[in-house]
């Protein structure tokens, strides 16, 4: 039977991500092979751990190792493995595309990082796409492999030059696993020879050390020649060789398990280069740490905090969180039943020796062991973050604040560990983070609540007419743009004894509305609200307005704004809540309205301006008109009569 061959176009990320490759003046080609490398280890883990269910899958081949094989005159370098393969479904998926849910990010970030060297390692290693690394020392890639389980001729070869397509074909392949080839990229002036032996030697020992498996190379070595075949003169003293050249299978890694060792022993280049090993991510870990718990159970445990959000943080199929293994053989990756969903940028290892090696998923929801181990580790990660400082921490928040936030509303045993450690910007910070500490330490004699808002943009909180009477007054306010800070708010109801509240629902009690006042306005309000029935719920003096005219507020129990959008944008539908219209009945627009009113309450204007104090308060919130054309058609006339 003819094979077929058939050609496939890269989609258009993958194409863009590779012109970056290939172009990159990115100066540590090295890792292209601790990328190989480690795909390599994790195919081996993979079906390692299959095999612990499905004895017999792996057949004779159950030595499992890393071959390398560099070959100097046609400039090419072979990476090979006996794990678990690919089938023909399985390569189109895994390396025709960058990780599924990335795509949209990738772009994004790619358009980000135009011009700026420095930010192609970052956005290269985010996104999963280790592989691809080959091509910065490879002008051709060819990937032959063989899944667990399939015929020899079952095998897929897969083949690409970086430029636009990649062709597929079924091949012969008499081992399971994979085998990459390179073919190098003529070499520049002071490129290095990838190879070498020495050079590969270097660069697995430096990037890969630590890899599970034994990583090969058949490498020269010099050999002592059997006597007779040395030639000896008339004394018997060797003319000529002693030794010869000869090529031996070398393991080039310790294979040391990091985490097993102790602390002082690993440098903190180990650590790193373990980290990024484990993680796919090529940018150094934030901070790290590295537990080992006796007693009567063992367990050792190797966590990270990466400095970078992986792109995946919101989406469903993220990978790479905590590798479980028992006595360093791997379990499972992404084990998720050991860390909380607000920790799950934390990285790492487990090693648990009195876990059964074929438990499953499910039977680890409710295992004892794993629970305990669960609880210690969070523990652990709530001290560190506690004790970093300023310098430390607020980066560590940019990053990770929006998950851990989650945690306060999905995790209520969680909830007291997490509330010190969130930050915000406030009316006073002057874009620096608040924690609520030290919000509650600078309140006022006389205050008794935390004040909040939430949106989206920070300018338009810190400028929000809500606002302005609280400025005023010199109360600080908390400005909330992350969405969950709209859960965090349902959840977290008082720190320290104090209610949070805020500022664009309810009674704010600044200062005591004049009764008299109130009772002259009544009827005007009462004619506005008759006008606005289909948009609000009510007119009201307002208490938090000094120089706006109107805003709009909700009652206590109300949605926010902000919720309410946020709702609408997930797609749910939810009946929109009417509003309170708020005016400030010591602003001249207000007062020049009642005059108006009371002259003659059939002016057809005063429709209009009710309108417009309406449109007014949705525009200086940053909401959405109901009819854009109407406000400006009614400004635009407005305008024309106040220039006449
Ligand atoms: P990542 O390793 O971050 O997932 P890669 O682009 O390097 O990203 O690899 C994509 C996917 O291709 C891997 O997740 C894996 O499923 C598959 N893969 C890569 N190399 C191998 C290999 N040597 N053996 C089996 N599968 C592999």
């Amino acid at each position: 039977m003819e094979a077929k061959q058939e050609t496939y176009q890269f989609k258009t990320e993958v194409q863009q991500m590779l012109n970056l490759i290939i172009n990159s003046l990115y100066s540590n080609k090295d890792i292209f092979l601790r990328e190989l490398i480690s795909n390599s280890s994790d195919a081996i883990d993979k079906v390692r751990y299959k095999a612990e269910t499905e004895p017999g899958i792996l057949g004779n081949d159950t030595e499992f190792k890393i071959q390398l094989k560099p070959d100097a005159i046609k400039q090419t370098i072979e990476i090979s493995d006996n794990g678990i393969g690919m089938t023909h479904d399985e390569v189109l998926e895994n390396i025709g595309t960058i990780a599924k849910s990335g795509t949209a990010g990738f772009m994004e970030a790619l358009e980000h990082a135009k011009g700026q060297e420095t930010l192609i390692p970052e956005l290269i290693g985010q996104f999963g796409v280790g592989f691809y690394s080959g091509f910065m020392v490879a002008d051709k890639i060819t990937l032959v492999t063989r899944a667990v389980g399939a015929d020899a001729n079952q095998a897929v070869k897969w083949v690409s030059t970086g430029d636009g397509s990649y062709s597929v074909e079924a091949i012969e392949k008499t081992t399971r696993g994979t085998t990459i080839t390179l073919e190098l990229k003529k070499k520049e002036k002071d490129d290095k020879d990838f190879t070498d032996q020495w050079t590969i030697r270097n660069i697995v020992k430096q990037h890969s050390d630590f890899v599970n498996y034994p990583i090969t190379m058949e490498a020269e070595r010099d050999e002592p020649l059997p006597d007779e075949e040395i030639i000896k003169d008339k004394d018997d003293k060797p003319i000529g060789a002693t030794t010869r050249k000869v090529m031996r299978e070398e393991t080039l890694n310790s294979m040391k398990a990091i985490w097993t060792r102790n602390s002082s022993d690993v440098k903190d280049e180990e650590y790193e280069e373990f980290y990024k090993h484990l993680s796919h991510d090529w940018n150094p870990p934030m901070e790290r740490l590295h537990l080992k718990f006796e007693g009567t159970t063992e367990y050792v445990a190797l966590l990270y905090i990466p400095s970078k959000a992986p792109f995946d943080l919101f989406t469903q199929d993220r990978r790479h969180g905590i590798h479980l293994y028992s006595k360093r053989v791997f379990i499972m990756d992404d084990c998720k039943e050991l860390m909380p969903e607000f920790f799950r940028f934390v990285k790492g290892v487990v090693d648990a020796s009195d876990l059964n090696l074929n438990i499953s998923r499910e039977i680890l929801q409710q295992d004892r062991l794993v629970l305990n181990i669960r609880k210690n580790l969070v523990k652990k990660l709530f001290d560190l973050l506690g004790k970093m400082d300023a310098e430390k921490y607020n980066p560590f928040y940019d990053e990770f604040g929006a998950v851990l936030k989650e945690g306060i509303h999905t995790d209520p045993a969680s909830k007291d560990k997490i509330a010190p450690l969130v930050r915000y910007k406030t009316t006073k910070s002057e874009d620096k983070w608040v924690s609520l500490d030290d919000y509650v330490k600078n309140m006022k004699a006389d205050q008794k609540e935390i004040f909040f808002i939430t949106g989206d943009k920070l300018s338009a909180l810190l400028n929000s007419p809500h606002l302005e009477k609280l400025k005023e007054n010199g109360f600080e306010v908390l400005l909330m743009t992350d969405p969950v800070d709209e859960w965090v708010v349902q959840s977290l109801t008082e720190y320290d004894g104090k209610p949070l509240k805020s500022a664009e629902k309810g009674d704010l009690d600044l200062d005591t509305v004049d009764d008299d006042k109130k009772e002259a306005y009544n009827a005007l309000f009462g004619f506005i609200k008759g006008h606005l029935e289909n948009e609000i719920k009510e007119v009201k003096p307002s208490s938090r307005l000094k120089d706006s005219v109107s805003c709009l507020s909700g009652d206590t129990w109300d949605r926010s704004a902000y919720m309410e959008k946020l709702l609408k944008a997930s797609g749910q539908e939810t009946p929109d809540t009417k509003r309170v219209l708020e005016l400030n009945m010591d602003h001249p627009v207000v007062e020049k309205i009642k005059s108006l009113f009371e002259n003659d309450r059939d002016n057809p204007e005063l429709k209009d301006y009710s309108l417009l104090l309406f449109d007014m308060a949705s525009v200086s919130e940053g909401g959405k008109l109901t009819n854009p054309t109407r406000f400006s058609k009614m400004v635009g006339d407005l305008m024309a009569r106040a220039m006449e």
